[in-house]
């Protein structure tokens, strides 16, 4: 589990995400799974608010270590993209 604070956290991630360009899914509002398609490992990643904070979690190697991977960068762009239109959508 990682707090998002800044976009600085996830900076090295987002580029490699835009490298490898893995397949997300929305399971549900807030978890995602994340694919790379060349070698079709399939992650989960979820993301949460907890007291106005922001946090993700991604069930590869490097999230387990606290580490924010690319699966991770992706799934929160997403999440970002649906809160957005969801939040267009409650006006
Ligand atoms: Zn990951």
């Amino acid at each position: 589990m990682i707090q998002l604070t800044s976009a600085a956290t996830l900076e090295k991630a987002i580029n490699k995400a835009r490298t490898v360009k893995p397949l997300v899914r929305v399971a549900k509002f807030g978890r995602y799974t994340v694919t790379n398609k060349q070698t079709g490992a399939t992650y989960t990643v979820e993301c949460m608010k907890r007291e106005g904070k922001r946090f993700a979690h991604c069930t590869c190697k490097a999230g387990e270590r606290g580490q924010a991977c690319y699966h991770l960068a992706s799934a929160v762009a997403a999440h970002i993209q649906l809160a957005t239109e969801r939040a267009q959508l409650n006006f």
